[in-house]
Protein backbone atom coordinates (compact mmCIF):
# COMPACT_ATOMS: atom_id res chain seq x y z
CA UNK A 1 0.00 0.00 0.00
CA UNK A 2 3.05 2.57 1.00
CA UNK A 3 4.08 2.14 -2.79
CA UNK A 4 0.87 4.06 -3.98
CA UNK A 5 1.23 6.53 -1.11
CA UNK A 6 4.47 7.00 -1.74
CA UNK A 7 3.78 7.46 -6.10
CA UNK A 8 4.08 11.38 -6.00
CA UNK A 9 7.44 10.78 -5.57
CA UNK A 10 8.32 9.04 -8.92
CA UNK A 11 8.74 11.24 -12.31
CA UNK A 12 6.33 9.96 -14.85
CA UNK A 13 7.49 7.28 -16.97
CA UNK A 14 8.68 5.77 -13.69
CA UNK A 15 5.20 6.45 -11.82
CA UNK A 16 3.62 4.71 -14.95
CA UNK A 17 5.80 1.52 -15.13
CA UNK A 18 6.21 1.12 -11.39
CA UNK A 19 3.15 1.82 -9.95
CA UNK A 20 0.11 2.49 -12.72
CA UNK A 21 0.88 -0.95 -14.60
CA UNK A 22 0.88 -3.28 -11.46
CA UNK A 23 -1.94 -1.67 -10.17
CA UNK A 24 -4.35 -2.32 -12.97
CA UNK A 25 -2.57 -5.47 -14.37
CA UNK A 26 -1.94 -9.16 -12.57
CA UNK A 27 2.06 -9.48 -11.57
CA UNK A 28 2.42 -11.92 -14.24
CA UNK A 29 1.36 -10.28 -17.12
CA UNK A 30 3.58 -6.42 -15.87
CA UNK A 31 6.43 -8.96 -15.57
CA UNK A 32 6.05 -10.30 -19.49
CA UNK A 33 4.72 -6.50 -20.46
CA UNK A 34 7.42 -4.02 -18.80
CA UNK A 35 10.92 -4.63 -20.51
CA UNK A 36 13.83 -4.92 -17.72
CA UNK A 37 11.41 -5.12 -14.99
CA UNK A 38 11.46 -8.57 -14.15
CA UNK A 39 14.13 -7.05 -11.16
CA UNK A 40 11.35 -5.38 -9.02
CA UNK A 41 13.43 -3.60 -6.30
CA UNK A 42 12.59 -6.39 -3.30
CA UNK A 43 13.57 -8.61 -5.40
CA UNK A 44 16.57 -6.99 -6.27
CA UNK A 45 17.69 -6.37 -2.62
CA UNK A 46 17.19 -9.95 -1.80
CA UNK A 47 19.47 -10.98 -4.95
CA UNK A 48 22.08 -8.74 -4.24
CA UNK A 49 21.94 -9.96 -0.79
CA UNK A 50 22.37 -13.74 -1.45
CA UNK A 51 25.27 -12.88 -4.16
CA UNK A 52 27.13 -11.11 -1.23
CA UNK A 53 26.74 -14.40 1.00
CA UNK A 54 27.49 -16.16 -2.18
CA UNK A 55 30.87 -14.92 -2.26
CA UNK A 56 31.31 -17.29 1.11
CA UNK A 57 30.34 -19.92 -1.01
CA UNK A 58 32.49 -19.70 -4.28
CA UNK A 59 36.04 -21.04 -2.91
CA UNK A 60 34.81 -24.31 -1.46
CA UNK A 61 32.23 -25.32 -4.24
CA UNK A 62 34.67 -27.08 -6.32
CA UNK A 63 35.36 -29.08 -3.33
CA UNK A 64 32.01 -29.79 -2.58
CA UNK A 65 32.02 -31.27 -6.19
CA UNK A 66 35.20 -32.86 -5.44
CA UNK A 67 34.52 -34.30 -1.88
CA UNK A 68 30.78 -35.17 -2.63
CA UNK A 69 30.06 -33.43 0.85
CA UNK A 70 29.31 -29.95 2.31
CA UNK A 71 31.66 -29.37 5.01
CA UNK A 72 29.81 -28.29 8.58
CA UNK A 73 30.98 -24.65 8.66
CA UNK A 74 29.31 -24.07 5.39
CA UNK A 75 25.90 -25.72 6.72
CA UNK A 76 25.80 -24.03 9.47
CA UNK A 77 26.61 -20.27 7.90
CA UNK A 78 23.84 -21.69 4.73
CA UNK A 79 21.43 -22.09 7.64
CA UNK A 80 22.17 -19.10 9.37
CA UNK A 81 20.90 -17.39 6.40
CA UNK A 82 17.43 -19.16 6.84
CA UNK A 83 17.51 -20.62 2.89
CA UNK A 84 16.95 -24.20 4.58
CA UNK A 85 13.63 -22.67 5.33
CA UNK A 86 12.99 -20.64 2.34
CA UNK A 87 8.99 -20.66 2.59
CA UNK A 88 8.90 -21.40 6.24
CA UNK A 89 5.95 -18.34 7.63
CA UNK A 90 7.22 -16.32 9.54
CA UNK A 91 4.66 -16.95 12.39
CA UNK A 92 6.91 -20.31 12.76
CA UNK A 93 10.26 -18.72 13.04
CA UNK A 94 11.22 -18.66 8.99
CA UNK A 95 11.29 -16.05 6.53
CA UNK A 96 8.37 -16.53 4.97
CA UNK A 97 9.50 -15.73 1.57
CA UNK A 98 6.91 -15.92 -1.53
CA UNK A 99 7.95 -18.99 -3.74
CA UNK A 100 8.95 -15.89 -6.20
CA UNK A 101 11.63 -14.53 -4.10
CA UNK A 102 12.46 -18.06 -2.98
CA UNK A 103 13.54 -18.15 -6.60
CA UNK A 104 15.64 -15.70 -6.72
CA UNK A 105 17.24 -17.35 -3.47
CA UNK A 106 17.78 -20.58 -4.57
CA UNK A 107 18.77 -19.29 -8.69
CA UNK A 108 21.43 -16.92 -7.17
CA UNK A 109 22.74 -19.78 -4.77
CA UNK A 110 23.41 -21.94 -7.93
CA UNK A 111 25.47 -19.43 -9.37
CA UNK A 112 28.13 -20.71 -7.54
CA UNK A 113 26.91 -24.09 -6.12
CA UNK A 114 24.44 -26.13 -7.61
CA UNK A 115 24.54 -28.39 -4.44
CA UNK A 116 23.74 -25.69 -1.99
CA UNK A 117 20.83 -24.37 -4.34
CA UNK A 118 18.93 -28.17 -4.65
CA UNK A 119 19.56 -28.56 -0.31
CA UNK A 120 17.40 -25.27 0.06
CA UNK A 121 15.36 -26.32 -2.64
CA UNK A 122 14.62 -29.41 -1.06
CA UNK A 123 14.72 -28.21 2.71
CA UNK A 124 13.06 -25.06 2.27
CA UNK A 125 10.12 -25.47 -0.70
CA UNK A 126 9.65 -29.55 -1.35
CA UNK A 127 9.66 -30.59 2.64
CA UNK A 128 7.77 -27.65 3.64
CA UNK A 129 5.22 -27.73 1.74
CA UNK A 130 3.26 -30.64 2.96
CA UNK A 131 3.76 -29.43 6.43
CA UNK A 132 2.67 -25.69 5.52
CA UNK A 133 -0.64 -26.69 3.58
CA UNK A 134 -1.71 -30.01 5.27
CA UNK A 135 -0.16 -31.30 8.43
CA UNK A 136 -1.77 -30.49 11.97
CA UNK A 137 -0.85 -27.34 14.26
CA UNK A 138 1.69 -29.88 16.48
CA UNK A 139 3.69 -30.89 13.75
CA UNK A 140 3.81 -27.51 11.94
CA UNK A 141 4.92 -25.67 15.13
CA UNK A 142 7.86 -28.63 16.03
CA UNK A 143 8.70 -29.18 12.56
CA UNK A 144 8.29 -25.31 10.54
CA UNK A 145 10.09 -24.52 13.73
CA UNK A 146 13.06 -27.33 13.22
CA UNK A 147 13.62 -26.01 9.78
CA UNK A 148 13.40 -22.19 11.32
CA UNK A 149 16.25 -23.58 13.54
CA UNK A 150 18.54 -24.06 10.88
CA UNK A 151 17.52 -28.29 10.44
CA UNK A 152 17.41 -29.96 7.34
CA UNK A 153 15.03 -32.17 6.11
CA UNK A 154 14.59 -34.52 3.29
CA UNK A 155 11.60 -35.75 1.29
CA UNK A 156 11.65 -39.50 0.36
CA UNK A 157 9.30 -40.14 -2.72
CA UNK A 158 11.49 -42.16 -5.41
CA UNK A 159 12.15 -45.89 -4.79
CA UNK A 160 14.06 -48.56 -6.65
CA UNK A 161 11.15 -49.94 -8.52
CA UNK A 162 9.64 -46.86 -9.42
CA UNK A 163 10.51 -42.95 -9.96
CA UNK A 164 8.21 -41.52 -12.78
CA UNK A 165 5.43 -44.61 -11.77
CA UNK A 166 5.38 -43.10 -8.40
CA UNK A 167 1.55 -44.45 -7.44
CA UNK A 168 3.57 -47.96 -7.60
CA UNK A 169 5.72 -47.29 -4.62
CA UNK A 170 5.78 -49.91 -2.07
CA UNK A 171 7.52 -48.89 1.32
CA UNK A 172 4.73 -50.01 3.26
CA UNK A 173 3.52 -47.80 6.74
CA UNK A 174 1.38 -50.61 8.96
CA UNK A 175 -0.74 -49.38 11.98
CA UNK A 176 -0.05 -51.37 15.36
CA UNK A 177 -2.05 -49.72 17.91
CA UNK A 178 -0.93 -45.67 18.29
CA UNK A 179 1.83 -46.53 15.94
CA UNK A 180 3.08 -47.02 12.50
CA UNK A 181 5.56 -49.24 11.69
CA UNK A 182 7.73 -48.30 8.29
CA UNK A 183 9.70 -50.49 5.95
CA UNK A 184 11.01 -50.21 2.65
CA UNK A 185 13.67 -48.39 0.63
CA UNK A 186 14.05 -44.84 -1.01
CA UNK A 187 16.80 -43.87 -3.51
CA UNK A 188 18.45 -40.49 -4.42
CA UNK A 189 17.22 -38.93 -1.78
CA UNK A 190 18.46 -35.41 -1.57
CA UNK A 191 19.94 -34.16 1.64
CA UNK A 192 19.83 -37.67 3.63
CA UNK A 193 22.79 -37.44 5.55
CA UNK A 194 22.40 -34.16 6.76
CA UNK A 195 18.37 -34.38 7.46
CA UNK A 196 16.97 -34.18 10.78
CA UNK A 197 13.94 -35.55 9.70
CA UNK A 198 12.21 -37.08 6.33
CA UNK A 199 9.09 -36.66 4.52
CA UNK A 200 8.06 -40.25 3.65
CA UNK A 201 5.69 -41.29 0.97
CA UNK A 202 4.17 -45.13 1.74
CA UNK A 203 1.80 -47.58 1.26
CA UNK A 204 -1.01 -47.85 3.67
CA UNK A 205 -3.58 -49.35 1.23
CA UNK A 206 -3.21 -52.07 -0.76
CA UNK A 207 -1.13 -52.30 -4.11
CA UNK A 208 -3.75 -52.54 -6.43
CA UNK A 209 -4.90 -48.96 -5.12
CA UNK A 210 -1.94 -47.29 -6.67
CA UNK A 211 -2.55 -43.83 -5.80
CA UNK A 212 -5.52 -44.33 -3.72
CA UNK A 213 -3.29 -46.16 -1.09
CA UNK A 214 -0.55 -43.68 -0.27
CA UNK A 215 0.41 -41.40 3.02
CA UNK A 216 2.67 -39.45 4.06
CA UNK A 217 4.64 -39.10 7.30
CA UNK A 218 7.06 -37.51 8.95
CA UNK A 219 10.14 -39.30 10.00
CA UNK A 220 12.16 -38.02 12.62
CA UNK A 221 15.97 -39.24 12.13
CA UNK A 222 17.01 -42.36 14.08
CA UNK A 223 19.29 -45.61 14.16
CA UNK A 224 16.45 -47.91 12.14
CA UNK A 225 17.19 -45.63 9.31
CA UNK A 226 20.30 -46.80 7.16
CA UNK A 227 21.39 -44.08 4.77
CA UNK A 228 24.16 -44.51 1.92
CA UNK A 229 25.56 -42.13 -0.04
CA UNK A 230 25.49 -42.46 -3.40
CA UNK A 231 27.93 -41.42 -6.07
CA UNK A 232 26.14 -39.27 -8.71
CA UNK A 233 27.13 -37.32 -11.99
CA UNK A 234 26.34 -34.37 -10.99
CA UNK A 235 24.86 -31.95 -7.84
CA UNK A 236 27.52 -33.38 -5.55
CA UNK A 237 28.09 -33.12 -1.95
CA UNK A 238 23.44 -32.69 -1.99
CA UNK A 239 24.33 -35.97 -0.12
CA UNK A 240 22.07 -38.16 -2.73
CA UNK A 241 21.60 -41.58 -0.91
CA UNK A 242 20.14 -44.38 -0.66
CA UNK A 243 18.01 -44.72 2.49
CA UNK A 244 15.98 -47.59 4.44
CA UNK A 245 13.55 -47.34 6.40
CA UNK A 246 14.24 -50.45 8.70
CA UNK A 247 10.54 -51.24 10.76
CA UNK A 248 10.78 -47.36 11.75
CA UNK A 249 7.80 -46.80 14.49
CA UNK A 250 6.28 -43.11 13.98
CA UNK A 251 3.22 -42.01 16.44
CA UNK A 252 0.08 -42.05 14.40
CA UNK A 253 -0.09 -38.41 15.01
CA UNK A 254 2.86 -38.18 12.45
CA UNK A 255 1.04 -38.49 9.34
CA UNK A 256 0.53 -35.88 7.07
CA UNK A 257 -3.15 -35.49 6.93
CA UNK A 258 -5.97 -38.17 6.60
CA UNK A 259 -5.06 -42.44 5.77
CA UNK A 260 -4.07 -42.99 1.60
CA UNK A 261 -4.35 -38.86 0.75
CA UNK A 262 -1.14 -38.46 0.27
CA UNK A 263 -0.49 -38.82 -3.34
CA UNK A 264 -2.49 -35.35 -4.29
CA UNK A 265 -0.32 -33.88 -1.62
CA UNK A 266 3.04 -35.49 -3.43
CA UNK A 267 1.84 -33.83 -6.76
CA UNK A 268 0.79 -30.62 -5.32
CA UNK A 269 4.47 -30.30 -3.33
CA UNK A 270 6.04 -31.37 -6.56
CA UNK A 271 4.63 -28.34 -8.84
CA UNK A 272 6.38 -26.09 -6.22
CA UNK A 273 9.38 -28.21 -6.32
CA UNK A 274 9.36 -28.39 -10.10
CA UNK A 275 9.56 -24.74 -9.81
CA UNK A 276 12.63 -24.11 -7.53
CA UNK A 277 14.64 -27.39 -9.26
CA UNK A 278 13.92 -25.30 -12.11
CA UNK A 279 15.50 -22.18 -10.36
CA UNK A 280 18.92 -24.28 -10.03
CA UNK A 281 18.70 -24.87 -13.48
CA UNK A 282 18.58 -20.52 -14.27
CA UNK A 283 21.83 -20.28 -11.61
CA UNK A 284 23.42 -23.28 -13.68
CA UNK A 285 22.52 -21.65 -17.00
CA UNK A 286 23.65 -17.86 -15.74
CA UNK A 287 27.21 -18.95 -14.50
CA UNK A 288 28.05 -21.11 -17.76
CA UNK A 289 26.55 -17.92 -19.80
CA UNK A 290 29.00 -15.75 -17.47
CA UNK A 291 31.74 -17.98 -18.15
CA UNK A 292 31.80 -18.32 -21.92
CA UNK A 293 31.17 -14.71 -22.12
CA UNK A 294 34.03 -14.24 -20.55
CA UNK A 295 36.14 -16.22 -22.18
CA UNK A 296 35.18 -15.21 -25.61
CA UNK A 297 35.91 -11.52 -24.87
CA UNK A 298 40.02 -12.68 -23.55
CA UNK A 299 40.50 -15.62 -26.21
CA UNK A 300 41.73 -14.49 -29.05
CA UNK A 301 41.72 -16.73 -32.43
CA UNK A 302 42.71 -15.96 -36.50
CA UNK A 303 43.68 -12.39 -34.83
CA UNK A 304 40.84 -11.37 -33.34
CA UNK A 305 38.70 -12.23 -29.94
CA UNK A 306 36.67 -14.89 -30.37
CA UNK A 307 33.71 -13.07 -29.84
CA UNK A 308 34.20 -11.31 -33.03
CA UNK A 309 34.11 -14.14 -35.06
CA UNK A 310 30.19 -15.29 -35.92
CA UNK A 311 29.58 -18.48 -35.30
CA UNK A 312 30.55 -17.96 -31.75
CA UNK A 313 28.30 -14.84 -31.89
CA UNK A 314 25.66 -17.38 -33.10
CA UNK A 315 26.10 -19.58 -29.86
CA UNK A 316 26.16 -16.70 -27.47
CA UNK A 317 23.23 -15.29 -28.84
CA UNK A 318 21.07 -18.43 -28.46
CA UNK A 319 22.35 -19.47 -25.15
CA UNK A 320 20.80 -15.18 -23.83
CA UNK A 321 17.74 -16.37 -25.29
CA UNK A 322 17.58 -19.51 -23.71
CA UNK A 323 18.17 -18.28 -20.37
CA UNK A 324 15.77 -15.21 -20.57
CA UNK A 325 13.29 -17.42 -21.82
CA UNK A 326 13.54 -19.94 -19.05
CA UNK A 327 14.07 -17.09 -16.52
CA UNK A 328 10.84 -15.67 -17.97
CA UNK A 329 8.67 -19.11 -17.29
CA UNK A 330 10.45 -19.99 -14.34
CA UNK A 331 9.21 -16.39 -12.70
CA UNK A 332 5.59 -16.77 -14.45
CA UNK A 333 4.88 -20.24 -12.78
CA UNK A 334 6.40 -18.91 -9.67
CA UNK A 335 3.91 -15.82 -9.73
CA UNK A 336 1.22 -18.29 -10.42
CA UNK A 337 1.63 -20.63 -7.30
CA UNK A 338 2.14 -17.03 -5.80
CA UNK A 339 -1.58 -16.23 -6.68
CA UNK A 340 -2.89 -19.58 -6.56
CA UNK A 341 -3.64 -20.05 -10.10
CA UNK A 342 -5.36 -22.58 -11.34
CA UNK A 343 -2.65 -23.13 -14.11
CA UNK A 344 -0.33 -24.74 -11.42
CA UNK A 345 0.52 -27.83 -12.93
CA UNK A 346 0.28 -26.56 -16.30
CA UNK A 347 3.12 -24.09 -15.55
CA UNK A 348 5.20 -25.76 -13.57
CA UNK A 349 5.94 -28.25 -15.81
CA UNK A 350 6.37 -25.73 -18.67
CA UNK A 351 8.76 -24.37 -16.82
CA UNK A 352 11.22 -27.23 -15.42
CA UNK A 353 10.96 -28.71 -19.18
CA UNK A 354 11.80 -25.77 -20.87
CA UNK A 355 14.90 -24.99 -18.60
CA UNK A 356 15.86 -28.75 -18.53
CA UNK A 357 16.15 -28.69 -22.09
CA UNK A 358 17.36 -25.08 -22.71
CA UNK A 359 19.82 -25.63 -20.17
CA UNK A 360 21.03 -28.65 -21.58
CA UNK A 361 21.77 -26.78 -24.90
CA UNK A 362 23.19 -23.73 -23.30
CA UNK A 363 25.71 -25.50 -21.23
CA UNK A 364 26.69 -27.72 -24.03
CA UNK A 365 27.80 -24.38 -26.48
CA UNK A 366 29.31 -22.61 -23.06
CA UNK A 367 31.63 -25.60 -23.16
CA UNK A 368 32.42 -25.82 -26.92
CA UNK A 369 33.33 -21.95 -26.46
CA UNK A 370 35.83 -22.67 -23.85
CA UNK A 371 37.23 -25.14 -25.85
CA UNK A 372 39.58 -27.82 -24.39
CA UNK A 373 39.59 -25.35 -21.42
CA UNK A 374 36.10 -26.16 -20.84
CA UNK A 375 36.85 -29.50 -21.08
CA UNK A 376 39.22 -29.91 -18.04
CA UNK A 377 38.20 -30.74 -14.62
CA UNK A 378 39.96 -27.74 -13.71
CA UNK A 379 37.19 -25.23 -15.56
CA UNK A 380 33.92 -24.66 -13.74
CA UNK A 381 31.73 -25.07 -17.15
CA UNK A 382 32.98 -29.00 -16.72
CA UNK A 383 31.02 -29.33 -13.40
CA UNK A 384 27.92 -27.13 -14.95
CA UNK A 385 27.62 -29.51 -17.86
CA UNK A 386 27.61 -33.00 -14.86
CA UNK A 387 24.98 -30.56 -13.17
CA UNK A 388 22.45 -28.89 -15.47
CA UNK A 389 21.62 -32.79 -16.73
CA UNK A 390 20.20 -33.36 -13.56
CA UNK A 391 17.12 -30.98 -14.45
CA UNK A 392 15.78 -33.36 -17.38
CA UNK A 393 15.28 -36.18 -14.50
CA UNK A 394 14.73 -35.19 -11.25
CA UNK A 395 11.05 -33.90 -9.65
CA UNK A 396 10.21 -35.55 -12.47
CA UNK A 397 11.71 -36.61 -16.07
CA UNK A 398 11.16 -34.32 -19.07
CA UNK A 399 8.82 -37.20 -20.72
CA UNK A 400 7.06 -36.76 -17.32
CA UNK A 401 6.60 -32.92 -17.84
CA UNK A 402 5.25 -33.49 -21.22
CA UNK A 403 2.38 -35.66 -19.71
CA UNK A 404 1.65 -33.29 -17.30
CA UNK A 405 0.92 -30.26 -19.64
CA UNK A 406 -0.38 -32.42 -22.15
CA UNK A 407 -3.32 -33.75 -19.45
CA UNK A 408 -3.38 -30.14 -18.04
CA UNK A 409 -4.50 -29.15 -21.91
CA UNK A 410 -7.05 -31.75 -21.89
CA UNK A 411 -8.70 -30.51 -18.15
CA UNK A 412 -7.58 -34.04 -16.52
CA UNK A 413 -5.41 -32.35 -14.13
CA UNK A 414 -7.44 -30.53 -11.33
CA UNK A 415 -5.43 -28.62 -8.39
CA UNK A 416 -6.68 -28.24 -4.57
C1 LIG B 1 20.39 -35.79 -8.23
C2 LIG B 1 19.02 -36.34 -7.97
C3 LIG B 1 18.35 -35.98 -6.82
C4 LIG B 1 17.09 -36.52 -6.53
N1 LIG B 1 16.47 -36.17 -5.35
C5 LIG B 1 15.32 -36.81 -5.00
C6 LIG B 1 14.72 -36.57 -3.73
O1 LIG B 1 15.20 -35.77 -2.92
N2 LIG B 1 13.61 -37.26 -3.40
C7 LIG B 1 13.02 -38.17 -4.24
O2 LIG B 1 12.01 -38.76 -3.88
N3 LIG B 1 13.56 -38.40 -5.47
C8 LIG B 1 14.70 -37.76 -5.87
N4 LIG B 1 15.26 -38.01 -7.10
C9 LIG B 1 14.66 -39.01 -7.96
C10 LIG B 1 14.04 -38.49 -9.23
O3 LIG B 1 12.88 -37.73 -8.93
C11 LIG B 1 13.77 -39.68 -10.16
O4 LIG B 1 15.04 -40.14 -10.57
C12 LIG B 1 12.92 -39.33 -11.36
O5 LIG B 1 11.59 -39.06 -10.97
C13 LIG B 1 12.90 -40.44 -12.41
O6 LIG B 1 12.60 -41.67 -11.84
P1 LIG B 1 13.52 -42.96 -12.16
O7 LIG B 1 14.95 -42.55 -11.94
O8 LIG B 1 13.01 -44.09 -11.38
O9 LIG B 1 13.35 -43.22 -13.71
P2 LIG B 1 12.20 -44.12 -14.37
O10 LIG B 1 10.89 -43.74 -13.86
O11 LIG B 1 12.61 -45.56 -14.29
O12 LIG B 1 12.33 -43.66 -15.90
C14 LIG B 1 13.38 -44.09 -16.76
C15 LIG B 1 13.12 -43.47 -18.14
O13 LIG B 1 11.87 -43.96 -18.65
C16 LIG B 1 11.01 -42.85 -18.94
N5 LIG B 1 9.63 -43.21 -18.62
C17 LIG B 1 9.16 -43.77 -17.48
N6 LIG B 1 7.83 -43.96 -17.57
C18 LIG B 1 7.45 -43.49 -18.78
C19 LIG B 1 6.20 -43.37 -19.45
N7 LIG B 1 5.06 -43.77 -18.88
N8 LIG B 1 6.19 -42.84 -20.70
C20 LIG B 1 7.34 -42.41 -21.28
N9 LIG B 1 8.55 -42.49 -20.70
C21 LIG B 1 8.61 -43.02 -19.46
C22 LIG B 1 11.51 -41.71 -18.06
O14 LIG B 1 11.11 -40.44 -18.57
C23 LIG B 1 13.00 -41.94 -18.12
O15 LIG B 1 13.50 -41.40 -19.31
C24 LIG B 1 16.49 -37.43 -7.44
C25 LIG B 1 17.17 -37.77 -8.61
C26 LIG B 1 18.42 -37.25 -8.89
C27 LIG B 1 19.11 -37.65 -10.16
Amino acid sequence: MSIYISCMHYEAPDFIYRVLVPSIIPPTLYYMLVPGMLDLESLQVIRNSVREFSQELEPVAARIDRENTVPDDIIRKVAEMGYFALRVPEEYGGPGLSLLESVVVVEELARVSSAIAIMATVSGSMVTYPIIHYASEDLKREYLGRLADGKLGAFALTEPCCGSDAAAITTRAVLQGDEYAIDGEKVFITNAPYADFFIVAARTGKPEDRHRGISLFIVDKSPCIEISKLEMMGYRGSGTSLVRFNDCRVPKSNMIGEPNTGFKKLMMTLNEGRVTTSATGLGIMQAAMDDALEYAMQRESMGKPLIEHQMVQYMLAEMKVLLETSRLLVYTAATKIDEGSEDIPLYSSMAKLHTAKAGVDLVRMAMQILGGTGYSKDSRVERLYRDIKMIEIGDGTNEVQRMVIVKSLQGKIRIG
